[in-house]
């Protein structure tokens, strides 16, 4: 009974709990608005990452008690099932690069498109995995595969496969990860990080969207954790399938990544050659078959080994490769610089990892009138120092009511900068 009542405590003050939190997180993010020495950036970036990082294990411990304390409710919304996923693992997918690691996903074409369920709680198990999944490889790559294997009229059972090739977990311990608290060393919450609760947090959501967790994995070789889980009133699956015709080239190091994009342009009709870096896509250019000269869409990695994008795109287009097929695969949250030499070399860039969306639309310009497409404009590169703020609510005034000072003054503060008059009341 006392462990129940000190459950529900902590689950009752979860509220008090993440209070304070905010005032630190949102006072640090305005404080690094303002003009800084670079000493006082880098104390507050570290304060910044430090709050993060805690709020993360105490929304964890939280979780982790409101469960216990039987008060955890699910939502059930429709919402965009590949949207969400897309938006979660795009936002993930700048902490892989960081690592040198390639995020990938692959939906099967059998998916639901609308499903009615808890996104937030989709999504929070979909983190964990695959931010575990990150967190334990040191090389190579991540890979995130949906599948429906079910129906059962509007219901549907969706699987979820999360790769990687990481440490992996031996088959003693494998067992043990999905308990409170549990990490497969004592030496892995100093190592990595983590509070060992994830994984117990996950089973559980999982099990009351009524499916189940499970993990395959071989020690210095990997780990494949998936989960399944029932949605309700999904619609019949996928959207109409966009067709093109022609022959498209893939230039990228990384294989999974190369073949993942050609099965995405193959079931849109088109064909596709793969190579593997700058010496085969020449090689392939230089060769001057019948079948690559009618290439009408080149989509180069920037980053490879040897020769990069920007290098291969130039050397194409000396034999004559057209500027207005090649498309730039750029890093996730890439933070460059253009490439003096660049500029009109490529059609468009896309963003790794490459959201259908996003490769839809470039393929709809180029495919069909190549000399009206619009380059599309560069991913924003200055994540770093984003702009001040539009001014878009400018001359509204605001009465905000909260008990909270802290909260008051970092919401007076921020609606000030948006152009607003601000009166407050306790
Ligand atoms: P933590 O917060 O410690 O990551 P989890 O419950 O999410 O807690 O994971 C428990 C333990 O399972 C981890 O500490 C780690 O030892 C092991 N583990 C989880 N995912 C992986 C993975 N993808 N590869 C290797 N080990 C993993």
């Amino acid at each position: 009974r006392a462990s129940g009542r000190k459950s529900e405590f902590l689950a009752n003050m979860s509220h008090e709990i993440r209070t304070p939190m905010n005032g630190i997180l949102g006072m640090t993010e305005l404080a690094l608005g303002t003009r800084l020495t670079s000493e006082q950036r880098e104390y507050l970036t570290i304060v910044q990452d430090s709050a993060a990082l805690l709020l993360k294990v105490l929304n964890d411990i939280l979780d982790f008690s409101k469960i216990e304390a039987g008060k955890l409710e699910l939502e059930s919304v429709e919402f965009h099932l590949r949207d969400c996923v897309e938006t979660a693992l795009g936002i993930m997918s700048a902490q892989a690069d960081r690592k040198g690691l390639e995020l990938l996903w692959d939906f099967s074409p059998d998916m639901p498109d609308r499903v009615t369920g808890d996104p937030v709680r989709f999504v929070q198990v979909l983190n964990n995995l695959v931010g575990n999944a990150i967190k334990f490889t040191e090389v190579g790559e991540v890979l995130v595969r949906l599948r429906c294997p079910e129906r059962e009229g509007a219901r549907a059972r969706i699987l979820v496969e999360v790769h990687d090739t990481g440490i992996g977990i031996t088959p003693e311990k494998q067992a043990m990860i999905f308990e409170s608290f549990s990490q497969v060393e004592a030496s892995t919450a100093r190592r990595f990080g983590g509070t060992g609760l994830g994984l117990a947090i996950s089973a559980n959501l999982t099990a009351r969207m009524g499916g189940a967790i499970e993990v395959r994995s071989q020690p210095n070789q990997g780990s494949i954790f998936s989960f399944s889980l029932w949605f309700d009133g999904c619609g019949a699956s996928g959207r109409p399938i966009p067709r093109f015709k022609g022959r498209a080239a893939i230039v990228d190091d990384n294989q999974t990544s190369r073949n993942l994009l050609a099965s995405v342009l193959e079931s849109w009709g088109m064909t596709v050659v793969q190579a593997g870096g700058a010496s085969e896509a020449l090689n392939l250019a230089g060769g001057g078959s019948p079948a690559v000269r009618d290439i009408s869409l080149w989509l180069i990695d920037l980053r490879m080994p040897g020769m990069d994008g920007i290098g291969l795109a130039k050397a194409l287009c000396e034999r004559g490769v057209p500027g207005e097929s090649m498309v730039l695969l750029v890093p996730p949250a890439a933070n460059r610089t253009e490439d003096p030499g660049e500029a009109g070399l490529f059609a468009a860039q896309i963003r790794k990892p490459v959201k259908e969306q996003d490769l839809l639309a470039v393929l709809s310009g180029i495919m069909a009138d190549p000399a009206s497409l619009n380059p599309i404009p560069a991913p924003d590169r200055h994540l770093e120092e984003p702009p001040p703020p539009a001014r878009i609510a400018e001359g509204t005034r605001i009465l905000l009511a909260d008990d909270n000072p802290v909260n008051r003054k970092l919401a007076t503060v921020m609606l000030q900068k948006l152009g607003c008059s601000v009166e407050t009341a306790n």
